[in-house]
């Protein structure tokens, strides 16, 4: 292509909402045959919510979600933002949403977060977190986590001196766009993944949602990325799309990293793309743009 239909390319895409980061960004996009895409926030509205809670102890849910609240307060990630939300709603009363003081709070990147709480210690997060602390998982316990995953929710499980006390299910719903933007993808010869950080039974269960058939799950930022290379090391030209900072090395890693506009300001800067209006169908303006730049030409 001409130095000036890269520069049309561009410019219509900034007119649409799809940044490209200079002329390469945009001819390494009509190469692309293989999307990797993160679940969370980039796939689904990334708002999560509180739905259920199963609580195993003799206790009052106010009294259980504020101590959860209180070892979650510190906390950036969207799970906890979702809890907080939850035990304000069964404290209606607003002189009532002041948690217990929490000391030694501690985030676990990808698993949860610890904290004593009235002299307890209490944990809050996935399966592993409570495994890495001897926490026993009851079979009880497990099939709860089975019939949440099913639905497409995620399980967060809640230890008080390394007893399981409840497990509350958090929905996150598709992007309305999700699934047909995955279907058109596929008629343009382009193959769709997920990489997750979230369970394994959740993320199966949103792929079948959205028509994905391959999905890595419980993956950290390193495996996100490792993936991504995998992918490149089998001849395929791979995008990224994601939205936090656990996916900006696989971001950095892809051919063409596009990133949320909603998302955490660490991947929008890791991006080749930004989809400023947040929206999936963007990826497909972008693909179509660079080949119809690209393909124009030859
Ligand atoms: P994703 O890749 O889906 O954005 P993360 O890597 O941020 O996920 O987190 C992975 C998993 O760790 C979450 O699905 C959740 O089970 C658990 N987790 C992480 N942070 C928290 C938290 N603050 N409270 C509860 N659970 C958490
Ligand atoms: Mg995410």
């Amino acid at each position: 292509a001409t130095p000036t239909a890269v520069m049309v390319g561009t410019g219509v895409g900034a007119s649409q909402g799809v940044l490209i980061k200079g002329g390469q960004a945009l001819e390494s996009t009509h190469k692309v045959n293989c999307i990797v895409f993160d679940k969370t926030g980039t796939l689904t509205i990334g708002k999560p919510v509180v739905v259920d809670t199963r609580i195993f102890i003799d206790t009052s849910p106010q009294e259980f979600t504020s101590l959860v609240a209180a070892a979650e307060v510190n906390s950036e990630h969207p799970l906890a933002k979702a809890i907080i939300e939850y035990a304000e709603k069964l404290r209606q009363d607003e002189a009532y949403h002041v948690w217990p003081e929490a000391r030694d709070f501690e985030s676990i990147t990808g698993h949860g977060v610890k904290a004593v709480v009235q002299s307890k210690e209490v944990l809050v997060g996935n399966k592993s977190l409570m495994l890495d602390h001897n926490v026993t998982i009851s079979q009880d316990a497990e099939e709860i986590l089975a019939e949440v995953e099913g639905l497409a929710q995620t399980g967060i499980l809640v230890s008080i001196d390394k007893e399981l006390h409840g497990i509350l299910a958090v929905s996150d719903p598709l992007k309305p766009e999700a699934r047909q933007v995955i279907s058109i993808l596929k008629s343009m010869k382009v193959n769709s993944i997920i990489v997750t950080g979230d369970n394994q039974g959740t993320a199966n269960a949103i792929a079948k949602e959205v028509g994905i058939h391959t999905v890595v799950a419980e993956a950290k930022p390193e495996k996100k990325a490792e993936k991504v290379k995998e992918l490149q090391d089998a001849g395929n030209i791979v995008a990224m799309v994601g939205d936090g900072i656990n996916d900006s090395p696989a971001l950095v890693a892809a051919d063409v990293g596009m990133a949320i506009g909603a998302g955490t300001d660490i991947a929008i800067e890791a991006a080749d793309i930004v989809l400023m209006r947040s929206n999936l169908e963007d990826v497909i303006t972008a693909v179509d743009l660079s080949r119809k730049t690209f393909f124009r030409i030859r």
